[in-house]
């Protein structure tokens, strides 16, 4: 790893008409901090009831974080496992227990295309710079990684990595989510979270991914507000993703 500046990136995952609102009170709170820049993982079409290309409140609100340097990043199509059944004890596992909402786990490479394909159409439609996918709950299935190596995108990631595009290198970018639907499952996240923080600590970055259900409760959403004003106040700069995977290839030119 390179010696750059110490980052922290703030992701909000799920970003759609009906999640949203969710968000608002928790954006309005570190827009109050100061110039934060934050990546948004926005969904075309959640749940196939939210399509942001006929809202034009949407619309609007993200051209506002873009105007304040925020990212938008492409994140699924519906954000939904659409693809029939499972048949495998590990595919149930994966589709049905470990998630519902894995929609590019089973895609094949021309449905992976299309999907994609139908993402970045939208985005240039709405005018909206593109540079990262990433695929819901993290998973690809091979055909999405394949076409990911052909389509113009200059990243996507896993939980703990960024990978480059279309070579998928992958950068150490460590992250902390919580599951918060629950009051026990709260209370563990926030167990685990302190833990990572004091493991990630000498990090180059640190990735906060966090989801509409965490703005719901006041535990959650208090623990992200303040472990992002700890980790400026401990001397990391909030970033975007595209920007921070700018300043790691940089930085690696800059040493060869
Ligand atoms: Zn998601």
């Amino acid at each position: 790893m390179v010696e750059t500046e110490r980052s922290v990136l703030l992701v909000l995952h799920d970003v759609s008409p009906e999640t949203w609102p969710d968000y608002q009170p928790f954006v309005e709170a570190v827009d109050a901090l100061g110039a934060i820049a934050m990546t948004l993982l926005v969904v075309p079409d959640f749940h196939k009831r939210n399509p942001i290309v006929t809202d034009a409140w949407f619309q609007q609100e993200m051209e506002r974080r873009l105007g304040r340097g925020d990212e938008l990043a492409l994140h699924g199509y519906y954000h939904c496992d659409d693809s029939p059944a499972p048949r495998t004890p590990r595919d149930y596992f994966m589709r049905r227990i470990f998630t519902w909402e894995g929609e590019f786990y089973s895609l094949d490479r021309d449905q992976a295309l299309t999907r994609l394909h139908a993402g970045i159409q939208l985005f240039a439609r709405l005018d909206w710079p593109l540079h990262g996918f990433v695929a819901p709950a993290w998973l690809m299935s091979p055909g999405t990684r394949e076409v990911l190596r052909e389509l113009p995108f200059s990243y996507t990631s896993d939980p703990q990595h960024l990978f480059t595009l279309p070579d998928f290198n992958p950068i150490d970018a460590p992250g902390i989510v919580w599951s918060a639907r629950s009051a026990w499952r709260r209370g563990v996240s926030k167990l685990v979270g302190d833990r990572l923080e004091q493991k990630f600590q000498t990090a180059p970055t640190i990735r906060l991914g966090l989801h509409p259900v965490d703005m719901r409760h006041s535990f959650s959403r208090n623990y992200w507000l303040q472990l992002l004003q700890r980790l400026i106040v401990n001397g990391r700069t909030p970033m975007t993703k595209a920007d921070w995977l700018t300043t790691q290839l940089t930085a690696v030119r800059n040493a060869a």
